[in-house]
């Protein structure tokens, strides 16, 4: 089967350092694979994205020479077949209203684990309320790992579970790379692809970048966006440093991604997170 991978991001502000590797550990998988490479901007929050945004990452795309392939896929413009695929779980019998606020849900969730998050704890299961959020009601494995979970808001609004496994089934998305924090959505996924009798794609989950505080880059790291970047580094500069940061090659070269692609491995990956200065001027020197 062809290999086709997908960059998905949410237009909800400027592309930063940790999405650039994202995208390009996506782009040089497909093409090393000599697969397709789609994107897909996942902009169903309507408060939270802009299509500017989306333009604008768009626009740092083809900078940084990550060309995608075929049409873009707005996921704001497919409500009708999420609204098919939400059918399907409907008439299984799968889905309810649930009518909890954020203080319900906190009081009456169990931190997860670990990494702090929380479990439904099915308080609306079996109330057969008319309207609310829809929920999925998942099999026992899940009870533990999630409870069942949102694949429409109270507002009318996709859930991000849902778009994404109806996207990537339909889009025929064979293998998925995104940071290590979407990890813990691998089983709501996996589940979602078999309801819909939908192939499931390999996942690789890419170790984060993470400011000197040790917490993930966020849209807050100002001196690791985009607009920063492009001012103070060229494309090679940038792929070049991502190449050697993540493991790709063992010492800082500028190179282009069409460079870098002969040299992608995904054993040379680096398996942990990866610190970096927010520092402007440090951004991309070691
Ligand atoms: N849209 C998500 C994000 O920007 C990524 C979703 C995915 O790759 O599955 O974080």
């Amino acid at each position: 089967m062809d290999r086709i991978g997908r960059f998905a991001p949410s237009p909800t502000g400027r592309m930063h350092l940790g999405n650039v590797m994202c995208a390009l550990l996506s782009w040089l998988d497909a093409k090393a694979g000599g697969g397709m490479w789609r994107l897909r901007i996942e902009d169903i929050d309507s408060q939270r994205c802009k299509r500017e945004y989306a333009l604008q990452i768009m626009d740092d795309l083809t900078w940084l020479g990550l060309e995608w392939d075929g049409e873009v896929v707005w996921q704001s413009q497919r409500g009708d077949i999420y609204e098919h695929y939400l059918g399907m779980l409907e008439e299984k019998g799968l889905t309810y209203f649930c009518g909890c606020s954020r203080a319900d849900l906190l009081s009456s969730s169990a931190p997860h684990e670990a990494d702090g998050r929380v479990v439904y704890a099915g308080t609306c299961r079996n109330k057969g309320l008319k309207e609310g959020a829809v929920r999925v009601r998942v099999p026992e494995g899940l009870q533990r790992h999630c409870g069942d979970f949102i694949v429409r808001r109270k507002d009318g609004a996709w859930a991000y579970q849902l778009a994404v496994v109806v996207d990537d089934g339909l889009m025929g998305v064979t293998d998925v790379v995104r940071g290590r924090d979407l990890l813990s959505s691998v089983p709501q996924q996996r589940f979602l692809f078999d309801l819909f009798g939908m192939e499931c794609p390999f996942f690789h989950h890419i170790p984060l970048l993470c400011n000197a505080e040790g917490q993930r880059l966020c849209k807050r790291d100002k001196g690791l966006d985009m607009e920063v970047l492009r001012e103070s580094f060229s494309a090679e500069e940038i792929i070049g440093r991502l190449g050697y940061l993540c493991g790709l090659t063992p010492e800082y070269m500028p190179m282009s991604a069409n460079k870098l692609l002969p040299l992608f491995d995904w054993g040379l990956i680096r398996g942990e997170s990866i610190l970096i200065d927010d520092d402007k001027s440090q951004a991309l020197s070691l």
